[in-house]
């Protein structure tokens, strides 16, 4: 029996990891669940999976949290705050954490998890983008195995060598990461009518039901800078080691290239409960609900190289990527505010990359050696960020 608690459980990955779990009841014990908003469903959850905390992120909602858990017959400990999402995520009856809030909220929680040694099921990008040689240090220092969950790095752990080497791409005979992503809504849409893109349009994805943030990053192709960043932590590599690829259908999640000509993709129906299982059950195989592919019935496979003129942020985050860690922290929490804000029909979704690219223009890049200076990097460049939108961009 492993246990396992799930930060983020009412979210897209959280429901997903909850409905894998709840299929192997013999293989898993949910130690903990947590969630800010959205109590009945987190209570609904409760009830179901019978863990034994229950973490509310914001105190506010602790009394709201305690009669619903009455009303659903839950037995759980209702716990709330900050350090009761560490706690959650160190205790030492906890053998693996999924890492699924969303953005920088999640950097303390998956920290804690990642200190105390726990096999970590990382979902939560932002929080390795922020952190970067942080997060895999402390990770060397505890042990903790990091296994990642977004399914572009879950395809491309699959397609490693067992034996590799971080950081060593050479020594394993691989010439190049292959980065696939969609390309999202927007990759035929006319240059010249980007002004118009609604919220409801970019809310949608061809492919992927996900959480609204990672649903608009994944239109404006910060998604995939993010998840570019997040490639050259997760496995030590550089940016001249990945090539991202448009391959409109998401069934191949991404590829490794070898020296010898041979390359290596792993292919799924777009369903995060592959990554998912694949992390719960690492090294061994579980049933995760998914359909088989069935390749009678594809269509065919195409690719693309992205235009930076039509994917301005994905540009940003690779020179962010070059740029170092202050870079990457900024440019995530700029972009957590500038897309907080198009959610709430504040600018516009052309705004979304100005706002990102004017932040980290207006801010001076430090050294960062510590989570406390992270964390005021982070804040500083939501300031900025705000700042602009109420002066520049606000519509
Ligand atoms: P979501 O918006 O559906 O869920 C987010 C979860 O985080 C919810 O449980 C919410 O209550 C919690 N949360 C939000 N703000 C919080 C706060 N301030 N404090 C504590 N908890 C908070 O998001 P999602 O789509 O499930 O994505 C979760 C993470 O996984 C993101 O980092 C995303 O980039 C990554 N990811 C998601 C997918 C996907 O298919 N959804 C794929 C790859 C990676
Ligand atoms: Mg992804």
């Amino acid at each position: 029996m492993e246990t396992v608690t799930v930060l983020g459980a009412t979210g897209s990955i959280g429901c997903n990891t909850l409905d894998v779990i709840n299929r192997h009841p013999d293989k898993y014990r949910v130690f903990a669940i947590t969630g800010n908003t959205q109590l009945p469903l987190l209570m609904e959850q409760a009830n179901k999976c019978s863990p034994r905390y229950v973490v509310i992120a914001d105190p506010k909602n602790y009394d709201d949290a305690l009669q619903l858990a009455k009303q659903h017959n839950v037995e759980a400990e209702i716990l709330c705050g900050q350090q009761a999402l560490e706690d959650v995520s160190s205790a030492p009856e906890v053998d693996a954490v999924m890492a699924a809030i969303v953005g920088a909220a999640g950097l303390l929680p998956t920290m804690a998890a990642v200190k105390a040694g726990k096999r970590v099921l990382l979902a939560n990008k932002e929080a390795l983008v922020m952190s970067g040689a942080l997060f895999i240090d402390a990770a060397n220092k505890s042990g903790a195995q990091i296994l990642p969950i977004d399914s572009e790095h879950n395809a491309i752990f699959q397609c490693l060598p067992h034996d590799y080497t971080y950081g060593d791409l050479a020594g394993s005979g691989i010439a190049k990461i292959l980065l696939t992503g969609s390309g999202g809504p927007f990759r035929e849409r006319a240059l010249d009518s980007f002004s118009s893109i609604t919220i409801d349009e970019a809310a949608t994805h061809p492919n992927w039901s996900m959480g609204r943030k990672i649903t608009i990053d994944s239109a404006t192709m910060m998604n995939k800078g993010l998840e570019f960043i997040e490639v050259c932590w997760l496995f030590g590599v550089n940016a001249s080691d990945i090539d991202v690829v448009i391959h409109p259908q998401s069934i191949i999640h991404s590829m490794v290239q070898y020296v010898d000509g041979s390359v290596i993709a792993q292919m799924g129906n777009p369903d995060m409960r592959t990554p998912i299982a694949y992390g719960l059950a690492h090294p061994e195989r579980i049933d995760a609900g998914v359909k088989p592919l069935d390749f009678k019935r594809l269509a065919d496979f195409s690719f693309h190289t992205p235009c930076f003129e039509r994917y301005p942020n994905l540009k940003l985050a690779i020179d962010a990527c070059q740029n170092g860690q202050c870079a990457t922290t900024s440019l995530n929490a700029a972009n957590e505010v500038a897309v907080a804000h198009f959610l709430e029909g504040q600018i516009a979704f052309c705004d979304i990359a100005k706002v990102n690219e004017a932040t980290l223009n207006a801010l001076s890049m430090v050294e960062m050696t510590s989570i406390q200076q992270i964390l005021e990097q982070d804040a500083l460049a939501r300031t900025k960020a705000n700042e602009l939108i109420r002066g520049k961009f606000q519509c």
